[in-house]
């Protein structure tokens, strides 16, 4: 069984599909870590995302992305190196955003995501997971919530964590990934025509869940 969770950022994706893995004992794949390893690496090495394709797809063939599921969560290696913290931030996210247009950034990634995935129960989540990833997958579910919403919870999130930050500035960057996660040529963020749409913009975190938790459920009566 596969789960295919897509939708914009903010939406609790990982929220919900970390606790749904959980429930049903089925690994989490969070796809987003991989595209923001990436963000990170190419940050760190001074390239021009937006400009520098070319240097893009260079970094691709050189770059190693390694992945484990322990029993603390999903971790990312870069070229060996434990980035899974340093990934979390606004900038790497904008980052990720950008490389995700990128051809030969999204192959890769691709690839690795079917290996992962490949026989195993799994919960993944991202942008393209039900119409492209695993277009078969047996359970697919588009999780959306206003853009204020999502960027409320970002904005707690950031505090919590001692961030400084600031509401509008958040609700703008997610405005500005919206607009490139929608509007790139290749995979572009958009609900499969199969998936269920689970709008999480008044509920909470608990009610997102037991939504998920009952399509789930009645996809897995069915098959
Ligand atoms: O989910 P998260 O916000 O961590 O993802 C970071 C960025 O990676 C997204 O804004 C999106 O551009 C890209 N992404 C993608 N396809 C995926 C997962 C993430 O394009 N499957």
């Amino acid at each position: 069984m596969r789960v295919a969770i897509d939708g914009p950022a903010g939406a609790g994706k990982s929220t919900v599909s970390k606790a749904i893995a959980a429930k049903l004992g089925y690994i989490y794949i969070d796809t987003g870590a991989m595209y923001r390893t990436v963000g990170y690496s190419a940050l760190k090495k001074g390239i021009d995302i937006k400009n520098r394709h070319d240097l893009m797809s260079q970094l691709m063939d050189n770059i190693s992305i390694d992945m484990k599921i322990t029993p603390c969560g999903q971790l990312m290696f870069l070229d060996g190196e434990d980035v899974t913290s340093s990934i979390r931030t606004e900038a790497v996210g904008m980052a990720a955003s950008d490389a995700a247009v990128i051809g030969e950034v999204r192959e890769k990634l691709v690839r690795l995501q079917r290996e992962f995935a490949e026989g195993k129960n799994v919960v993944m989540d991202g942008r393209d997971i039900g119409t492209h990833v695993l277009p078969d997958a047996e359970c697919k579910i588009y999780l959306t919530a206003s853009v204020l919403a999502r960027g409320k919870r970002r904005y707690d999130e950031l505090c919590a964590r001692g961030e400084d930050c600031s509401l509008e500035n958040i609700c703008r960057d997610i405005e500005v990934r919206d607009e490139n996660d929608s509007s790139r040529s290749i995979s572009p963020l958009r609900r499969a025509e199969d998936a269920v749409l689970l709008d999480t913009t008044d509920l909470t975190l608990e009610q997102s869940v037991a939504a998920a938790e009952k399509i789930i459920n009645e996809k897995l009566k069915e098959i």
